[in-house]
């Protein structure tokens, strides 16, 4: 298989050559977007519609597109002359009008996982590593980046969202660099580094006492009342666009090919139904053939509406009340939670759950064998990586895509106390803590008492 897994080696090369490349390509591809449309009804929508659920049936809105123009100019403007970012696919995203957001988001590396794929019993096994994205290190900014562009589009210079984190912090990064106002409500639980980097990226920064779920549903009131834009509310079909760059990525890295298995963490289910989106936009344009891609989602045992429902037979989910110390995922009554059952289902996909010592020990796990340091979120991923391995849903073969969504330096919190008593600062003292690993040194004066 041709598998590029290019990064941010070649884009950083690419901005010094020669003369300057901008990530301006007001020339470039057009959207083929053509309105918005209902995921069950199929009502369709001008694209500029306030409305963000369907008034028939209130399922989602989501972007539609002329796959025919998009396949017409994919083949007339070569993907090689395109900057590498989530904008190289403008044709299966919303329009920019003045693209001035999200120029160095995204085309995050594909990574061979093959320390980890040995231990877990899989030959090709690749990590999607978002844990590297720019401006926030999180798959957030994918969508953010999109909702921030469409916000400036359409002249607004306030902008707000709810969070978990990752979203506050892509917005606020976002918003500095763009000359926005921006508001960010999370919860109460949130994690400490995740509300400061808020603060010191100039949002006006809430936290709320209460859960994710509450605070949502009392930001839609307020984002009615208001007239503010929320980028994962009254923005949620573009900011939800934004997260189908991801699984664009992974199959052209991949050589233009599906992977027989894309794992996902589930929170709102944004990401999960995308992959779907994703793949069907690039069958629809021709770029991939029919191979069919099973879909999995991971969820935290103490918050797992949608794995719960998989796993019971059931088309919808029960809203749970999150208890898991991976605060990104914590939502108990995703928006697009029964979208998200239908797209694991539909694609002979499985969800499992992994409790809060299982992620824990995920962590570390992909941190020592591919130096890939996630938050909670990319441990549950691949705990539940191991479980669907073990329970046969993966064959050792199967080529094998698990996105880590987040970085573990935002949720340090959880492992900044753990006791590490300082050592006397004297080569004996020290040489003795290599002793366990590298033996006595002959000679060496000391030892241990
Ligand atoms: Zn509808």
């Amino acid at each position: 298989m041709n598998v590029t897994s290019r990064g941010v080696s070649e884009r950083r090369g690419e901005a010094h050559a020669g003369t300057m490349v901008t990530r301006r390509k007001l020339g470039g591809p057009a959207s083929c977007a053509v309105g918005l449309e209902c995921n069950r009804c199929g009502a369709s929508f001008d694209l500029q519609t306030a409305a963000v659920r369907c008034p028939n049936c209130a399922a989602t809105l989501q972007v539609a597109y002329d796959l025919d123009a998009a396949r017409r100019s994919f083949r007339s403007a070569p993907l090689a002359d395109r900057p590498l970012t989530m904008r190289r696919y403008a044709e299966l995203l919303p329009p920019a009008r003045t693209l001035t957001v999200g120029e160095d988001t995204g085309f995050t590396p594909l990574i061979p996982a093959r320390r980890l794929g040995r231990k877990l019993g899989l030959r090709r096994l690749f990590i999607k590593d978002d844990t590297v994205n720019r401006p926030s290190l999180s798959y957030k900014d994918r969508g953010v980046g999109i909702a921030v562009q469409h916000a400036l589009d359409t002249g607004h210079e306030r902008i707000a969202c709810v969070s978990t984190g990752n979203v506050g912090h892509a917005l606020a990064a976002f918003a500095a660099a763009a000359g926005l106002r921006a508001y960010v409500f999370y919860p109460r639980d949130l994690e400490v580094a995740k509300a400061h980097v808020c603060r010191a990226l100039g949002a006006t920064t809430l936290r709320v006492d209460g859960e994710y779920d509450e605070l949502n549903a009392a930001c839609r009131e307020l984002a009615a009342r208001r007239g503010l834009p929320f980028v994962n509310i009254t923005l949620r079909p573009f900011y939800a666009e934004g997260a189908k760059t991801l699984t664009l990525e992974v199959v052209e890295q991949l050589g233009w090919r599906a992977p027989a298995h894309i794992l996902v963490p589930v929170a709102g289910a944004t990401l999960i139904n995308k992959v779907r989106k994703a793949l069907d936009d690039l069958r629809g344009t021709g770029l991939i053939d029919s191979e069919a891609t099973r879909i999995h989602g991971a969820q935290a045992a103490g918050s797992a509406p949608v794995a719960n429902a998989v796993k019971a037979g059931s088309s919808t989910i029960l809203p749970t009340e999150p208890r898991t110390y991976a605060r990104s995922i914590a939502i108990g009554a995703p928006g697009d939670g029964d979208e998200a059952i239908a797209t694991i289902t539909g694609s002979g996909g499985w969800a499992e759950t992994a409790d809060d010592d299982e992620i824990a020990a995920a962590v570390e796990l992909l941190a020592a064998t591919e130096g890939i340091f996630a938050e909670p979120a990319g441990g549950a991923t691949v705990a539940v990586l191991r479980k669907l391995i073990d329970q046969g849903r993966i064959a050792p073969d199967d080529v094998t895509v698990a996105a880590i969504t987040g970085n573990g330096l935002k949720t340090i919190d959880h492992t900044a106390n753990r006791d590490h008593a300082a050592l006397r600062c004297d080569v004996d003292a020290l040489d003795r803590e290599l002793a366990p690993t590298l033996g006595a040194v002959a000679g060496a004066r000391g030892g241990r008492p």
